[in-house]
């Protein structure tokens, strides 16, 4: 008899650092944005090499300052793929441009190039890859048709913290990547993001955007460091991230590598103990030329070969003390996108396909040996009883 445990989906890990390190921020009276939002900028500068970071208080906000650096404006189309949270397309909605969803890879779940070939059109401005579960998108090719078409690249990285394609970190390839820290993310500051760019002028913009579009240098040019001073260049945002998020970061950022080496470790673990059930459930596959973040470890039913579907799965799974969850509901699915943009699922075979059979399991730091086998044990129970 195997005794019962109760694994949650997700939990963040946070320690006596975390909490001391904002502990001195409440005792040092310094709340928003400061010394320590300017450090952990300087620490993502350090860490992904990327010359230029902006932290923010989402990685929607990333998003959205992104795409308006950029210039994204009415009537311009920006390409999304399909299998992703809603927050990749809303950002384009704020543009008053829409957003052009395309489908997905079926191997990978990232967005699928000959999809983005069939999405293009005079209109289309930019296109967001997403990482999915923290697997780098093709982003040679990626990078190689935007060039030869003016279009920019903005990365959604919000899974990708830290990946490696062909060796460069993810932070380092579009024209600008945005990450989050949301807390079910990677590493976590309650919320909040952060967008990589190498280009300057990009992130001064980016930065005045954040704060009401206070144009730093405006104010330095006229006054003293620290005065009464500023000017209004635009109307901004008020999207800063505070130094209490900061101070969560901070520490997080520091066991950033360790935290996915855990991650690694557990997929690894995955991988071995569902192999001998492969005709019943396919586990995520890799590409030989990247490196994953391993945010999540998305599970695919092979629904042909069970009696059950993938809700009732999960229902198993829960009583048997497993909580999962599903990434994504497909955005073409979701009433907004399907009514406002006339999205049809003939469109989208392959995220149609996908999301019939994909479970998120549990996958983060804190989880020991033991429950991951629990959960690997309880899967291969399920599948197996659900065997057709
Ligand atoms: C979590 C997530 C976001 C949004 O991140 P926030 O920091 O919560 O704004 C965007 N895109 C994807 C793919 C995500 O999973």
């Amino acid at each position: 008899m195997i005794t019962k445990k109760d694994i949650p989906f997700h939990k963040p890990h946070i320690t006596e650092e975390e909490i001391s390190e904002v502990v001195d921020s409440m005792r040092g009276g310094w709340l928003t944005m400061g010394p320590k939002t300017i450090r952990l900028e300087e620490e993502f500068v350090r860490y992904t090499g990327s010359p230029y970071a902006v932290a923010v208080n989402s990685c929607t906000a990333a998003l959205h300052l992104a795409l308006k650096a950029v210039g994204i404006g009415q009537g311009d189309e920006v390409i999304i793929p399909d299998l992703t949270f809603t927050a990749t397309g809303e950002v384009v909605c704020y543009m008053g441009a829409k957003p052009v969803i395309a489908d997905v890879d079926r191997d990978t779940g990232n967005i699928d190039l000959k999809a983005i070939e069939r999405a293009l059109t005079p209109r289309t401005k930019a296109i967001i890859p997403v990482h999915f579960a923290g697997q780098p998108c093709d982003m040679d090719e990626i990078m190689e048709l935007a060039r030869a078409r003016g279009l920019h690249v903005i990365e959604d990285a919000a899974h990708a913290l830290p990946a490696w394609y062909k060796g460069r970190k993810v932070g380092t390839i579009g024209d600008a990547t945005c990450f989050s820290f949301y807390a079910t993310k990677t590493m976590t500051t309650g919320e909040g993001g952060m967008i990589m760019t190498a280009d300057g002028d990009m992130a001064t913009k980016m930065r005045a955007l954040r704060l009401h579009g206070i144009s730093r240098d405006a104010w330095k040019r006229y006054t003293k460091e620290g005065s009464w001073f500023y000017e209004v260049i635009e109307a901004g945002y008020k999207y800063n991230m505070t130094d209490i998020q900061a101070a969560i970061g901070l520490p997080q950022l520091k066991k950033l590598e360790w935290m996915w080496e855990r991650r690694c470790r557990i997929a690894g673990q995955y991988d071995s103990m569902l192999a001998d059930i492969s005709d019943l459930v396919r586990t995520p596959k890799v590409k030989a030329d990247r490196v994953s973040a391993w945010h999540l470890y998305v599970i695919e039913l092979s629904t042909d070969a069970l009696r059950c579907d993938r809700a009732v799965f999960m229902e198993e799974l829960k009583e048997e003390g497993v909580s999962t969850s599903v990434h994504f509901i497909p955005l073409h699915k979701h009433p907004f996108y399907r009514d406002t943009f006339r999205y049809e699922p003939s469109a989208f075979p392959v995220s149609e396909k996908l999301f019939a059979g994909i479970i998120s399991l549990p996958i983060y730091t804190d989880m020991s040996d033991e429950d991951v086998c629990y959960v690997a044990e309880a899967v291969k129970r399920v599948a197996l009883r659900n065997k057709r």
